[in-house]
């Protein structure tokens, strides 16, 4: 027994991990310390002191340690308290003024271990910080499923005197698109183990049941804020319709005055008369009710209704400085009001907490009023994007924010940011890989004059829901908008505290316990490329930019490649012991599939038409499409097999882009080939039979001038061509178009890059033009059979059957950029869309007989017709005319146009063209007709009209068919420059 023995006291030693001077908190599973903490301490530290217990017990997996008002003779000493206690302070050698709000030490004194706060969430914050450095412990996520720890039975603090105070004083999350009178503690709970600073209403803190928790979770009352003047002007509360209708009865001068007459509120449209003295007398003292509640010490945003409808009475317009009032702006208005009632309440209790917010109508600061620096400014941009840092100069919808922040860091208030990132609809909340950008962002604080941060989120289940009406699809259903940006919330809820913390290490360390074995096992690749779809997508997203989230996988393979990794990552998280790493694989496979897979098959049919940009910077024909031009160009996919094909199967994907300059089409196309090595293709000389070409791509090209022709290129891997001019009947291969093009065959596609001259072809490329296109493919891997493909609905031949391409200058930025910028739009009226989808302005009449209607297209009341396909088609359209008129307009400064457009039926009408003036306040001004053709359809054959007509200067033609008899089918109504 004696070696044996021996053996057991050495390893024993060597498992202790004490140092002479550590402070033991746990050892072996047995308390070693006692908690003292005074029964009168407020509550957080109380929960503090009963929180260190109940985790250290769980964590050593042994007993808990005592929490006494007084300290224990027998062993050491956990004193916990904040700053305000003068003795403790003394006692643990801190100078109270070294501790901000939320700040900390832990010190340890020949009596013990002190955590003392700089206010009581500062001592919750210290005893958490004591389990997570010490105890190993995370808290990844709401609930039990986000807590992790390995078994530690022996947890020591050694020897130190550390403060923290938190970078930024407002950490802030908001609570969004759920019931708000639900205390969601597994949220709130998080909240302030994170170090964040949870908020809460009256009906939280007076609550029986959940009032005495929220206290001790440090949650600060918000009384009342957001919108609130209707609020203020009946005392506080929202009013009822009958409440406000009586009050409108009596007092019409307290309403707001619109287009000469007093108006209600309409809802959160309108604001009341904001200059009016007994209105403000009234919201005054509703506010001073509020802010002077005990319970509530929260900051109170004065904020407007939720509308831009101000009040246009003689004194509310005095109160607008003339270069505001040019801008239609209010933010002097606004903030006349903020200030006028925030005075009023200083009065009676000084230290409230007051502000407003930079908003809408508002976003700039006032320039006819200084303001308080005891105003807090809640910057809330809704539009800021998410995909670009806000100091990222490659940004152009930050950029403007960014000159605001400077202006409002100026005046020398303080500020915060409202992020708007995980609400509901907002754009976050769609699984945008942001963490790193947050990041950023928090560092550029200081820089902008930022102190402060609220963050928009849902809270998870299992204790919260999404409020019923805003359950619209199965991402709501299931509530999984905060799974979908954990990464962003619990790394953005570090940083707020300490932006000194290393980024990639968080990164990892949370990833990995999350996704167990899953992370190596696939679900770091995923994440990487992720991210990389998501921040190298051209252009910006956010609020009111409608980016297409679907554009996210434009890059060839890039869903594949994200899918595949998804699987190997579910495989191995299946193996790992803790059930819960396959159970988050799984959950994000799904958030996947209902976010960017679902967005993907959208963007696909919404997105018929391709938008090329103009050239910018040279591109070199090689096979290697790296160029700036290619990086910004849209992508095409979603080919289809033929329908005359009789076997159904999904075909290899192609993708393509264009991009133009005067002289040159230059389009570029990857064909996925998962089979690189059985491709059969062989150089040939220039124009040999099609059938040696074996493994090709096929690009159709026509400009409106040709008619039902177009020219024809076909290219195989191996870089042989046959060019040939087209017809129904014709196929002249003495044409050569002196294409430049270069081909790859990589790991997983072949690449075509291609120049097309227009010299050859005989049509410039003119800004604003509409061309047709079909991208066609021959995918030959066996000696027996090929796999065809096509954009064109899988067609190969027969102009009806190309798709578009607009010639457009410049991809739009800044805020713009969700507009579409070609001149013509929904030519091939391929674009169609749910009727009761569009907004009530855009609607078409009852009198339309389809459900489904082109985009861009209007037409008068009354109206009769439908939107029918082609047949052998399922997505190419055309409409039916029976009655009234349809018409669309071309944008763009070219003046000689020509129109082409295909007609059948039975029936007469008229094509007419006018050209307009840009809008002068409501409306265009008409400027005279420029073009008129009556034609006549007498059977099912498709014919071709053209219409040649010259704008001049003016920037718009509208270009409407007038039914005149019978039933007239329209299609493909081309519009398109004939010179520059
Ligand atoms: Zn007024
Ligand atoms: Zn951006």
């Amino acid at each position: 027994m004696q070696p044996l023995l021996r053996v057991t006291v050495i390893l024993a030693v060597l498992l202790l991990p004490l140092h002479a001077a550590d402070f033991a908190l746990m050892v072996d599973g047995k308390a070693a310390a006692t908690i003292v903490c005074s029964p009168t301490a407020p509550l957080p530290v109380q929960y503090a002191a009963r929180e260190l217990a109940v985790f250290l017990a769980k964590i050593a997996e042994g007993e808990q340690p005592p929490v006494s008002a007084t300290p224990a003779r027998d062993r050491s000493n956990v004193f916990l308290g904040t700053v305000a206690d003068q003795a403790l302070a003394k006692a643990a050698a801190v100078e109270p003024s070294d501790l901000a709000p939320g700040g900390f030490v832990i010190t340890t004194r020949p009596d013990g271990l002190y955590i003392l706060g700089g206010d009581p969430l500062g001592t919750l914050y210290g005893a958490y910080d004591i389990l997570k450095k010490h105890g190993g412990i995370r808290w990844l996520f709401p609930g039990a499923e986000g807590e992790y720890f390995q078994v530690k039975k022996t947890i020591a603090v050694p020897e130190q005197k550390t403060i923290r105070n938190p970078y930024l004083t407002y950490r802030w999350m908001e609570l969004n698109s759920v019931a708000v009178n639900k205390p969601y503690f597994d949220t709130r709970e998080w909240q302030t183990r994170n170090y964040l600073i949870p908020k809460c209403l009256p009906v939280h803190i007076r609550s029986q049941q959940h009032g005495n928790h929220i206290r001790e979770l440090g949650a600060e009352c918000v009384s009342i804020g957001g919108h609130v003047l209707t609020p203020l002007l009946f005392g506080g509360k929202y009013p009822r319709q009958a409440e406000v209708d009586s009050l409108f009865q009596e007092h019409p001068e307290y309403f707001p005055l619109v287009n000469g007459k007093r108006i209600l509120l309409d809802g959160q449209k309108y604001q009341p008369c904001t200059s009016h003295p007994e209105v403000i007398e009234i919201m005054a003292k509703s506010l001073i009710a509020k802010a002077t509640d005990p319970d509530c010490t929260g900051l109170i945003i004065i904020g407007n209704n939720d509308g831009t409808g101000w009040c246009e009475c003689e004194n509310c317009r005095r109160l607008d400085p003339p270069e505001e009032a040019a801008k239609n702006r209010v933010a002097t208005r606004y903030w006349t009001l903020v200030q006028t009632l925030a005075q009023r309440v200083w009065e009676v209790k000084p230290d409230a907490k007051l502000g407003g917010w930079a908003y809408q109508n508002f976003w700039a600061p006032p320039t006819g009023i200084t303001l308080d620096p005891r105003l807090i400014v809640c910057i809330s941009f809704n539009n800021q994007c998410w995909r670009h840092a806000i100091t990222d100069p490659k940004c152009s919808v930050n950029r403007e924010f960014r000159k605001l922040y400077l202006e409002w860091k100026n005046l020398g208030v303080q500020m915060y940011n409202r992020d708007e990132i995980a609400a509901t609809g907002s754009v976050g909340s769609n699984f945008l890989p942001a963490e790193k950008i947050l990041h950023q962002n928090f560092l550029d604080y200081p820089s902008l004059g930022l102190s402060g941060s609220s963050f928009c989120i849902v809270p998870p289940p299992p204790d919260a829901e999404v409020y019923a009406p805003l359950r619209r699809n199965i991402m709501d259903e299931r509530n999984l908008r905060w799974a979908a940006m954990w990464q962003t919330n619990y790394l953005s809820a570090q940083f707020m505290f300490d932006i000194t913390l290393d980024f990639d290490a968080l990164y990892e360390e949370c990833n990995r316990l999350f996704y167990g074995l899953g992370w190596e096992g696939g679900m770091k690749e995923f994440r990487a490329l992720l991210t990389k779809a998501f921040a190298e997508t051209p252009g910006c997203m956010g609020w009111g930019q409608n980016a297409p989230l679907g554009r996210c996988l434009d890059q060839p393979g890039v869903q594949e490649q994200l899918k595949a990794l998804l699987a190997k990552a579910e495989k191995a998280a299946a193996a790992d012991p803790d059930p819960r790493a396959l159970q988050h694989v799984q959950r994000e496979r799904d958030i996947f599939a209902y976010t960017w897979e679902a967005a993907r098959v959208t963007y696909l049919e919404s997105y018929r038409e391709l938008t090329a940009f103009r050239k910018t910077a040279p591109i070199a024909i090689d096979g290697v499409i790296e160029e700036k031009d290619w990086k910004d160009a849209d992508v095409m996919t979603g080919f289809m097999i033929p329908p005359w094909s009789k076997k159904e199967y999904q075909p290899e994907q192609t993708f393509f882009r264009v991009v133009y300059e005067p002289d040159n089409v230059y389009i570029a196309i990857e064909a996925m080939e998962p089979t690189p090595d059985a491709i059969i293709a062989e150089k040939n000389p220039q124009d040999a039979p099609h059938n040696k070409i074996g493994n090709s791509l096929e690009i159709f090209l026509s400009y409106p001038d040709m008619a039902v022709e177009y020219f024809h290129y076909t290219i195989n891997s191996a870089g042989s061509i046959i060019d040939a001019r087209h017809g129904p009947n014709k196929r002249d291969l003495a044409y050569n178009g002196d294409v430049e093009f270069a081909t790859k065959v990589l790991a997983d596609r072949w690449v075509l890059e291609m120049r097309i001259p227009t010299a050859g072809i005989g049509m410039k490329c003119f800004d604003g033009s509409t061309w047709r296109l079909n991208i066609a493919r021959n995918r030959r891997i066996s000696q027996d059979s090929s796999e065809l493909s096509s954009w064109g609905s899988g067609h190969f031949h027969g102009i009806d059957n190309f798709g578009v391409v607009k010639f457009t200058p410049v991809r739009p930025t800044g805020l713009a950029q969700g507009h579409d910028p070609s001149a013509w739009k929904n030519a091939s009226f391929n674009e169609v869309v749910e009727n009761a989808t569009l907004n009530q302005y855009r609607q078409w009449p009852a009198t339309w007989k389809t459900t489904l209607v082109p985009t861009a297209w209007k037409v008068e009341p009354d109206t009769v017709g439908s939107t029918r396909l082609h047949p052998e088609s399922s997505s190419n359209y055309y409409v039916e005319l029976e009655k009234g008129i349809i018409g669309n307009w071309f944008v763009s400064p070219a003046a000689k146009l020509r129109i082409t457009f295909r007609a059948s039926g039975q029936g007469k009408a008229r094509l007419w063209t006018g050209k307009y003036e840009a809008a002068k306040g409501k409306g265009y001004p008409f400027k005279g007709t420029t073009g008129s053709l009556t034609f006549e359809v007498k059977d099912d054959a498709w014919q071709t009209f053209t219409l040649d007509t010259d704008k001049g200067d003016e920037p718009r033609l509208l270009v409407r068919f007038f039914h005149q008899e019978g039933i007239v089918r329209i299609d493909d109504v081309m519009v398109t420059p004939t010179a520059e």
